[in-house]
């Protein structure tokens, strides 16, 4: 073979196709319900953007984008995440004088120059929903409700929520010293680039895979100091989250490796078959829009994995039934393609239609029609009057006038 597809690249190939879109149509309905509407940006932006939105320490700026220079000497970026984008579009399409709040959602593709292992990609889909006006944390509250939602109505029977409160800017200031500290004198264990990152956001420790749970147990907790604005929030999210009977546990030490959050951060697994890797990821952020040049406006979003869903998907959901096409189209010879093209068009109006111009034997594409599980055969010859209908399901077959052929298809599918 001459070409492969890049590292960290995968196919959907027709054979998954079907479980992707259950997926795909699964939150579509599920945020159509929750009254969220579709927004699209563009897959590049400029690169500032991200730097500005992600963080310029994150893990995701430092290591992660695809950025390159177009020829006319700009830098942009694959988008990394969707949340930045929709930000800005919220902005530039002056959505912010919309009034309320804008519940928006989305899917795509998006990329990262991560080291590619089950369930990491270098391109992969997400579908998220941001909603945008409101700092109540019942707005939280839905929007989780709804992933957990979304996975239960995709036979995920033990969804696993974590959240926890990275609190607001007044809380952190007097995390940031404590965890710092606490830090600071383990630094024999650390690199100076580790270091230079930590001063930069302690809180990135929680995400450091090169230390154990227990080392992290030992460290100060964001809990312990939120202010208390931040503490009725997160209790308020907590409560809510337990009246409409989503269950949680509260993970001291999810901090999430975006710079924008701010309150709220929450992951969602889905029991056993994804228990290594979170299938959604989101949270609060109520000072991006401000920093990107709008006015103040709390937000908070969330986003899920298409490709960690779809291999974790629990096996009740995995085999979608095979549908076969409704009609299958013969062509006694390449002459009677005209009128099996005339044919196909017509059937089309009741159902499903493969044209098969392959050149092959009649009996060769008969035995294709049953081979695809068509319901219905229609043998189309150059020249004769009538076509043969072979009702492969019923097990009946008849010859039909051409020009009767848009009835017989009509009384049939009665
Ligand atoms: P994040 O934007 O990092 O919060 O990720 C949100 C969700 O996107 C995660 O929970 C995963 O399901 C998915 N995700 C993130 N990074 C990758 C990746 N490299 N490959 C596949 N899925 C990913």
């Amino acid at each position: 073979m001459k070409y492969t597809r890049p590292r960290g690249t995968h196919d959907i190939t027709p054979l998954e196709i079907a479980r992707w879109q259950r997926v795909e149509h699964t939150f579509q309905r599920a945020f159509e319900r929750y009254g969220y509407r579709g927004i699209r940006t563009p897959i590049f932006e400029s690169t500032d953007l991200f730097v500005r939105a992600v963080g310029a320490q994150s893990d995701i700026v430092t290591k992660e984008m695809y950025t390159f220079t177009d020829r006319g000497g700009r830098s942009l970026t694959l988008r990394p995440e969707n949340t930045a984008s929709v930000i800005r579009a919220y902005l530039e399409n002056g959505m912010h004088r919309w009034g309320g709040i804008q519940r928006l959602c989305y899917e795509g593709p998006m990329f990262r120059y991560d080291r590619p292992q089950a369930g990491r990609y270098r391109q992969f889909h997400q579908v998220g929903a941001e909603a945008i006006g409101s700092a109540s944390p019942a707005l939280d509250v839905e929007i989780i409700q709804l992933v957990v939602e979304a996975l239960r109505e995709l036979g995920f029977t033990s969804v696993d929520v974590r959240v926890n409160s990275v609190g607001t800017e007044a809380s952190r200031v007097r995390y940031r010293q404590v965890l710092l500290d606490a830090i600071e004198s383990r630094r024999a264990d650390l690199t100076e680039d580790a270091l230079a990152r930590y001063r930069h956001n302690p809180l990135r420790i929680f995400d450091a895979k090169e230390y154990s749970a227990a080392f992290k147990e030992q460290l100060p907790r964001i809990s312990d100091y939120l202010v208390d604005d931040d503490r009725v929030h997160f209790d308020g999210v907590q409560n809510m989250l337990a009246s409409v009977a989503v269950p949680f546990t509260h993970d001291v030490q999810l901090v999430r490796g975006l710079d924008y959050y701010t309150r709220t951060v929450f992951e969602v697994y889905g029991g056993e078959r994804s228990a290594q890797s979170a299938l959604c990821g989101g949270g609060r952020y109520d000072t991006l829009v401000a920093e990107c040049g709008g006015p103040d406006t709390p937000a908070i979003g969330m986003s899920a994995g298409l490709e960690r869903i779809v291999e974790a998907l629990p096996a009740t959901s995995r085999t979608p039934e095979e549908v076969g096409p409704h009609y299958y189209v013969v062509c006694a010879g390449a002459d009677a393609e005209a009128r099996a093209l005339q044919a196909a068009r017509i059937l089309r109006e009741f159902g499903s239609v493969e044209l098969d111009v392959s050149g092959r034997s009649v009996k060769t594409q008969l035995e294709a029609a049953g081979k695809k599980k068509a319901r219905v055969a229609v043998v189309v010859d150059a020249a004769g009057p009538e076509v043969a209908y072979h009702d492969l399901a019923a097990r009946t077959d008849a010859k039909v006038g051409f020009a009767a052929l848009r009835e017989f298809a009509l009384q049939s599918k009665k």
